[in-house]
């Protein structure tokens, strides 16, 4: 992380509006100066040019009155000069110099001495300081970089005021949603964020509403669960330990008591069969042995060894298979097909019918088990894949089941790249649809 991105959306902003601050007044001190100071030079020049015309002229005058340079016209010339606030000299054309005061220096200007036609040297001023701007001239320039700064300094002033202003309402639904994730953190799960009007905060917002409405649901479920499984071992262990009690104070013979103690403990071990298998299920890079197979002829096993059970329920049972290859585990798949199919015949009645499709839709394999039982109601339909939750009509069957099978299903086809969907309509039954990718 760079050291900028580890500092506060606040300070982030507050230099973000100061940077933005500072170089809008730079840029304005820099395009005023650059306007202002040729101009401001040119005009200078211009004087000193005149100046020096001027000077030259009288320069001439006073030449031609002396009659050279004697030392009387030079002084009076270095008086004029003095007046005028300026220095000069004449440069002869063999390039001797005549002084007169103080030599120029610093900026310069020239002008030709004429008498009576003829050229006899030229003069050359400066200022008497050698600067090319007044004094006035520089104070105004200073000036203007006084204002520039003063404006500076206002701008990032106001920039930091902005920003505070700005950093408080930015951040105040970020703090919100961090409060609240913090006490979904320690358990508190009805804990859920405001709505502020921020488009973004908003969605954000929501999404954490969502979230904590399912680790809600699904802390619930899981202690409906705990106490579900503790009622579905119970019911056994119970059965079994009144019976064994029966026998042993004789009051029921055991051999009479057998079959149903019997039943008792295939119960208990279908539970627990179904509690390690979606152990199984769920356990992280679930060991597949993939390989080519025809999801049809999976079908078709599960099917035989169904078919007595739907007609000894009085169920009709249809089955209609078309070839469909896929890469998948034999023996994960069979656990699908039979789960879905010992559902449809479960939850559906006598006289009803049960469907087993496969077919090929594209590239996937469709498995279909369509019934037409009791169905199940819109708002269970988003239940029935979680572990070891019921519908109300499976916990009042003697057929009902541990509530783990479509959980189980679920992981399974997750597992092999595919989708389950789901449509019912109570009381006139369920289409389950798993979709594998062919292979
Ligand atoms: P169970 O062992 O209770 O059948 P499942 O995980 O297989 O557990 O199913 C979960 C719940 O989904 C069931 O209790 C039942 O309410 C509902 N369900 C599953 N399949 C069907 C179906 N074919 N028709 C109606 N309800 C179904």
């Amino acid at each position: 992380m760079t050291r900028l991105a580890r500092l506060s959306l606040r300070v982030r902003l507050a230099l973000a509006l100061v940077a933005v601050a500072v170089l809008a007044v730079a840029l304005a001190a820099l395009l005023g100066n650059l306007g202002l100071e040729p101009r401001l030079n040119d005009a200078a020049h211009a004087r000193l040019s005149t100046s020096a015309e001027h000077t030259a002229q009288l320069t001439a005058t006073v030449y031609a009155d002396a009659g050279g340079w004697s030392k009387a016209a030079r002084e009076e010339l270095a008086h004029i000069a003095a007046l005028d606030g300026l220095r000069m000299a004449v440069r002869l054309p063999d390039s001797r110099v005549v002084a007169i005061g103080p030599a120029p220096s610093g900026a310069t200007a020239q002008a030709p001495v004429v008498v009576r036609g003829q050229r006899i040297g030229t003069v050359v001023i400066s200022t008497e300081s050698g600067a090319l701007l007044t004094a006035p001239e520089r104070h105004l320039r200073g000036s203007l970089d006084r204002l520039h700064l003063a404006a500076a300094g206002a701008a990032v002033l106001a920039a930091l005021v902005i920003a505070a202003l700005f950093a408080e309402t930015f951040t105040r639904p970020l703090r919100r949603l961090r409060s609240t994730a913090e006490r979904l953190e320690r358990g508190e799960l009805e804990a859920r964020v405001e709505l502020g009007n921020e488009p973004e905060m908003h969605a954000l917002g929501r999404a954490l509403n969502r979230l904590a409405e399912t680790l809600e649901h699904e802390e619930e479920l899981r202690k409906a669960s705990v106490a579900d499984l503790a009622h579905e071992l119970r019911t056994p262990v119970n059965g079994l330990l009144a019976r064994i009690e029966a026998a042993e104070d004789e009051v029921l013979p055991l051999p009479e008591n057998l079959a149903a103690m019997h039943d008792e403990a295939l119960r208990l071990a279908r539970l627990l069969d179904d509690l390690a298998r979606l152990g199984d299920a769920e356990r992280p890079g679930l060991l597949l042995e993939k390989q080519s197979l025809d999801v049809a002829e999976v079908a078709r096993a599960v099917a035989d060894s169904f078919a007595p059970r739907f007609k000894e329920a009085g169920i009709s049972f249809e089955v209609a298979l078309e070839s469909a290859l896929v890469r998948g585990d034999p023996g994960r798949l069979e656990q699908i097909v039979a789960n879905l199919v010992s559902n449809a015949l479960r939850y559906t009645e006598a006289d009803g019918r049960v469907t087993l499709t496969v077919r090929l839709a594209g590239n996937d394999a469709l498995l279909e088990v369509a019934d037409t039982g009791i169905g199940i109601a819109p708002e269970d339909l988003r239940h029935i894949f979680t572990r070891f939750w019921r519908g109300d009509p499976s916990r009042s069957r003697s057929t009902g089941g541990t509530g783990i099978g479509l959980a189980i299903v679920r992981e399974l086809v997750r597992a092999h790249d595919g989708r389950i969907d789901v449509d019912s309509t109570p009381g006139r039954g369920s289409r389950f649809r798993v979709t594998l990718p062919g292979g």
